[in-house]
């Protein structure tokens, strides 16, 4: 019976690992492996960390964690998770089954780019979801923004607000936006193209948008907010209350509604916040939070237990 189990060894999950390893609790994190930024050769806007490799961000997390004799940290995938706080029980994909105190749910999200051709090998590297993540390299660049939803249409009218003078939006056959976003977008200078993409090609840094009318369109980045989805379904099937985004629903201390289980980083999200931040500085953040609170949990219940008053 482990204290605490991790599901998930990014940003979130590792800082959550740390915490409870420096407070001897064991821990065991299980990570898949997948974390969300792993295509992008840089990441930014962590401090000290600014323009950093993130596979090297996470082997230097791995390493730190590796000081501290009660943290485990198993390549794998849980299938599954059952029970209550004081006995909660992990399925691994390997048939493996342990035991924890409390849940920290670290899983993160996954980006559904649309289904064209060139944007999901590109991604991360040419085709970019994230003006602060992103923006600043793009500065000065020719631009293209694929969004067929208007409600990310804002995403062109933003980036020529802060970083180019030539920005296309290509709606991919939406016809018609909002009047009030066309005046926006219009306001700021950015071009709309309706006729659907076929394919993007070329390297990084060097793009071409192939319409389906046969033209093309030289770029040196591609935007493009793709749909996201929760990276596993673990959340929901322990009964957690899940956001109409997707997110899983925590309070300030990072504790869903089901007692004895946090979530953190972009798996999770405070209700009357708008959006998920999802950044892995919040996501660190995040499982700080949830494992300094869980700590004193389990410290109380180990009280009460041995019949403190
Ligand atoms: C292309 C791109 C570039 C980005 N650039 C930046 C940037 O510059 N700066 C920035 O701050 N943020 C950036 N982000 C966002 C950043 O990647 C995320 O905010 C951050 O990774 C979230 O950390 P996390 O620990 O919550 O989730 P993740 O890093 O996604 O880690 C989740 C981990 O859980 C594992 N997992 C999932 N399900 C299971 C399961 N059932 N069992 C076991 N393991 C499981 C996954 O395999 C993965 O290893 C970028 C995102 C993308 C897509």
């Amino acid at each position: 019976m482990y204290d605490v189990i991790v599901v998930g060894g990014g940003p979130a999950g590792l800082s959550a690992a740390l915490v409870f390893g420096r407070q001897r609790r064991s821990v065991l994190v299980v990570d898949g492996g997948r974390v969300r930024n792993a295509p992008a050769a840089e990441m930014h806007m962590m401090l000290s960390r600014d323009g950093f490799d993130p596979a090297e961000l996470l082997a230097i997390g791995r390493g730190e964690l590796a000081a501290y004799p009660s943290v485990e940290v198993r390549p794998g995938t849980v299938v599954a998770a059952e029970g209550e706080r004081e006995d909660f029980t992990v399925t691994l994909a390997d048939g493996a089954r342990e035991r924890a105190r409390r849940l920290v749910l670290a899983t993160g999200q996954v980006d559904e780019p649309y289904d064209i051709p060139g944007l999901r090998e590109l991604w991360g590297t040419g085709v970019f979801h994230c003006p602060f993540c992103h923006g600043w390299e793009a500065s000065g660049r020719t631009l293209a923004v694929v969004a067929a939803d208007p409600a990310e249409a804002m995403l062109a009218a933003y980036l020529a607000d802060r970083f180019s003078d030539d920005v296309v939006l290509c709606t991919h056959g939406t016809e018609k936006l909002p009047d009030e976003i066309t005046a926006r977008l219009e306001l700021r200078g950015v071009r709309v193209d309706t006729t659907p993409l076929t394919e993007i090609t070329g390297d990084p840094g060097d793009l071409t948008v192939h319409f389906a009318d046969g033209r093309t369109l030289r770029r040196e980045a591609v935007f493009h907010k793709a749909p996201t989805r929760q990276h596993s379904d673990l959340a929901a099937g322990l009964g957690a209350e899940i956001l109409p985004d997707g997110t899983v629903r925590v309070d300030e201390l990072q504790m869903t509604t089901v007692p004895g289980v946090a979530a953190v980083g972009d798996t999770a999200k405070l209700a009357p916040v708008p959006a998920a931040t999802t950044l892995v500085v919040l996501g660190a953040a995040d499982g700080v939070r949830a494992a300094l609170w869980m700590d004193g949990d389990l410290f109380r219940a180990d009280l009460e237990r041995d019949g403190a008053p």
